[in-house]
């Protein structure tokens, strides 16, 4: 009865080439009108989510874009002034390769992609009259892997915070790490910016952070070196020491949480101060926190004119 399994196999195998499904590629995913929504499991259109800041009607947040943030609902009237990576802050000092390929060609590739100088679109401006240094961490840049480049752009920031004394610097973060291209040159951005960091608490300076997703590994030094850590909404996912992969394979046999590296879990476990039912809610309540923290009233914020105090990091370090 050999010929009759063999007739079955071929007709099963013509059967599964005929109904296969094609697993979209990542540029047909790009142009496609339609979005699966992790949080809900349906498709959305992606203009009616583009409409609503990325926000599904479950309340899943998808990424989204730091000049989108920036203009569209953190900075007052939509206006800012970008704050420019130094030109000489290399991305790529030890000349790495992937396979065949040269990271500093793809490393370009995300900055076109992007339209951003470093995988941090980093800006001042006026939110609510409180003068405001943001860093937007962007994960359409190479995964926001922080280089030696994306060390120096924070700095330069800080350095600015620090120079013109502005009221606050509020980080929204995304980013898997130190990029491992970059070796030791990469890690030393964890004590810099931890340094840095506590230059601006020391200069009265309010720092938050505020975690919009993905964040593994050095990233947390920035993260903790801030006075205050929020999600950005319940859902936020995959804030973690390494990603699930991982961490389950380190737990072997054992399943993980539904809900580890979940925001909602981080909150309850007391590691950050607190999640937003959406971040729609960031700028009102950032500005309420800072002006009761500073005491300064709206009128009092928007008539203050920055000073003059100017504290250099380079020395100080
Ligand atoms: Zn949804």
């Amino acid at each position: 009865m050999n010929w009759i399994k063999e007739k079955v196999k071929s007709f099963v195998e013509k059967a599964r080439q005929t109904f296969k499904r094609e697993r979209p590629s990542k540029e047909d995913q790009a142009e496609s009108m339609w979005v699966n929504c992790p949080g809900c499991n349906q498709m959305q259109l992606k203009e009616d989510l583009n409409k609503n800041f990325n926000i599904c009607k479950c309340t899943y947040h998808f990424d989204l874009d730091p000049k989108v943030r920036f203009s569209e609902m953190f900075f007052d009237d939509g206006e800012y002034e970008i704050i420019d990576c130094p030109e000489w802050a290399d991305p790529d000092p030890l000349n790495f390769k992937i396979g065949e390929k040269r990271f500093i060609d793809k490393y370009n590739s995300y900055k076109k992609k992007t339209g951003q100088q470093s995988a941090i679109l980093a800006a001042k401006g006026v939110v609510n009259g409180l003068n405001i240094i943001a860093f937007g961490y962007n994960f359409s840049h190479g995964g926001a892997a922080l280089t030696q480049r994306e060390g120096e752009h924070l700095i330069a920031g800080i350095q600015k915070a620090l120079d013109e004394k502005v009221d606050a610097v509020v980080s929204f973060y995304q980013s898997g790490g130190m990029a491992v291209t970059g070796n030791l040159n990469s890690l030393k951005n964890m004590p810099v910016q931890m340094m840095a960091m506590k230059m601006l608490r020391q200069a009265g300076i309010i720092t938050i952070g505020i975690c919009s997703s993905k964040i593994t590994g050095g990233t947390f030094c920035n993260v903790y070196g801030n006075d205050f850590i929020f999600a950005e909404s319940p859902k936020v996912e995959n804030m973690l020491f390494a990603g699930k992969r991982v961490s389950a394979a380190v737990n072997k046999g054992q399943e993980l949480p539904k809900d580890f590296g979940q925001a909602s879990s981080i909150v309850d476990n007391g590691m950050i101060d607190g999640a937003f039912e959406s971040r729609k809610e960031i700028r009102e309540k950032i500005t309420n926190l800072v002006r009761v923290l500073l005491k300064k009233s709206e009128i009092e914020a928007r008539a203050e004119s920055t000073s003059n105090v100017k504290v250099d990091i380079q020395s100080a370090s």
